[in-house]
């Protein structure tokens, strides 16, 4: 073959692979959901605002959220997955919502996936799991694990930000597509945001695979596409 030829022959398998890669995510982890809007969602008429001015502490966001009914979600949940960590992290991982592990023990990511998360911050970043905070975008799982509809997410929301506001990490790592567009309030591709910093509300954003995705897609490339996301996280948390 020549050379010509076997350039482009190159480009296009790693322009295939990029794309396959994006969609196996999406296929796991994005069910469809009535268009997302461009701009942050309003919170839902029927929302009980909390005063954010006024949340201190974690504890405070947790007595504030209660035996929450505010959104459907509620219905199908056995406990409120509320969030885990150091109330000081410097790192907070934020996923879009929990599983069914999750939504049986109450505490996020303990399933397999949660497994490999874990060993990402302690083998990877070689910092305890318990330095970090880790919570989801709602905090009761969703019916077969599909993707929260905005007015989930919308009414959910302020328990998020009451959460970020009482820790002030340094950096929030978003795992995967759902979160991410959730966090940022658009479609996104995580192929293509991932690796890049953004913003929620102030606060730096590093998006990256959700470790599901990784344990599906379990290649050196996509290891190091993570391990290169966390990196970045660790040195920004310490400058
Ligand atoms: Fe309340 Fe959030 Fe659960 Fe909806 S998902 S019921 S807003 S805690």
């Amino acid at each position: 073959m020549d050379r010509a030829l076997e350039a482009e022959a190159k480009a296009v398998l790693r322009a295939a692979r990029a794309r396959l890669e994006e969609l196996a995510e999406e296929e796991l982890a994005w069910t469809p959901t009535p268009a997302m809007p461009e701009r942050r969602m309003a919170a839902a008429p029927n929302a009980q605002p909390l005063a954010l001015a006024d949340i201190r502490t974690l504890e405070q966001v947790r007595s504030q959220l209660g035996e929450c009914t505010r959104c459907p979600l509620h219905q199908g949940r056995t406990k409120i997955v509320f969030g885990d960590g150091n109330a000081n992290a410097e790192i907070m991982f934020v996923g879009e919502g929990p599983g069914e592990q999750e939504d049986l023990s109450g505490l996020p990511f303990v399933g397999r996936a949660g497994e490999l998360l874990t060993r990402m911050i302690e083998n990877g970043l070689q910092i305890p799991r318990a330095s970090v905070y880790i919570a989801n975008v709602v905090k009761c799982r969703p019916p077969n694990n599909r993707t929260p509809l905005p007015n989930e997410v919308a009414t959910c929301r302020e328990f998020l930000d009451g959460q970020i506001d009482a820790i002030k990490p340094k950096v929030i790592v978003a795992l995967g597509k759902p979160a991410t567009s959730l966090l940022l309030g658009r479609d996104v591709s995580i192929t293509r945001v991932r690796g890049s910093w953004h913003d929620y509300r102030g606060y730096p954003v590093m998006p990256t695979f959700h470790p599901a995705f990784l344990l599906r897609q379990y290649t050196q490339e996509n290891r190091r596409l993570v391990w290169e996301d966390l990196k970045a996280a660790l040195e920004r948390s310490k400058a």
